[in-house]
């Protein structure tokens, strides 16, 4: 089954990472504007769309504009709330830097879904955490032999591969975790769920069951 694994940009000039996982098989590429995604995702034959991005407004948002009356709902979602009790960084969708990045995700996820497709968000950096893999920031050489000897092949193995697309690789195995049910999800629906791995890290699993989270 092929699932697609985004690592989003907040806009479309900056680097986008692109992944199609079938199996452990991956095919990688770098992509920018929306509609080189669009179209990729529609050639790739997937049905499910990971997107690592925030995919729905804190609840009671309309937006994340500055003057708008919704701002005070404040900038923070009840899973990313969940996800900093559990001892993993994230940034708000709508701190300063996150609002394009948020903004273009949700326009993103209407128009797949629009189209018939599932889209979830997921969130790399976390289920690196969760998985005891090794984030981006540590080295791109690094997160790349974690991700191969978790057993990925094809694409992951070519010269020049980017940071944006290993977190979209490991955006599509937060897809394969999810159908398995190999997952947990935080926040509530109306502000879109963070799909995540589901630990093994019995003290992790202690307070996601303090938060009532499984
Ligand atoms: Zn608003």
């Amino acid at each position: 089954m092929k699932i697609i694994g985004i690592d989003l940009a907040g806009v479309e000039k900056r680097q986008t990472g692109f992944a199609i996982n079938n199996g452990f098989n991956t095919k990688t590429k770098v992509l920018y504007t929306d509609d080189d995604i669009i179209e990729e995702v529609e050639r790739s034959g997937s049905k499910l769309v990971t997107i690592d991005s925030p995919l729905g407004y804190p609840k009671g948002r309309c937006c994340l504009d500055y003057n708008c009356k919704c701002r005070k709902y404040g900038c923070m979602r009840v899973g990313e709330k969940q996800m900093v009790k559990i001892g993993i960084r994230i940034f708000p969708c709508g701190f300063g830097g996150m609002q394009k990045l948020t903004n273009r995700g949700i326009k993103l996820r209407k128009l797949f879904e629009k189209k018939g497709y599932e889209v979830i968000e997921t969130y790399p950096g976390s289920a690196q955490d969760l998985l005891g893999i090794p984030r981006k920031k540590k080295g791109i050489e690094i997160l790349r032999k974690a991700l191969k000897e978790y057993g990925f092949k094809g694409d992951i193995e070519k010269k020049e591969i980017t940071d944006h697309e290993l977190d979209a690789i490991t955006s599509a195995l937060v897809g394969k975790l999810y159908k398995k049910g190999a997952y947990i999800a935080l926040g509530i629906k109306e502000e879109a769920q963070i799909i995540t791995a589901k630990p093994k890290n019995k003290e992790t699993l202690k307070k996601l069951k303090e938060l009532g989270l499984i």
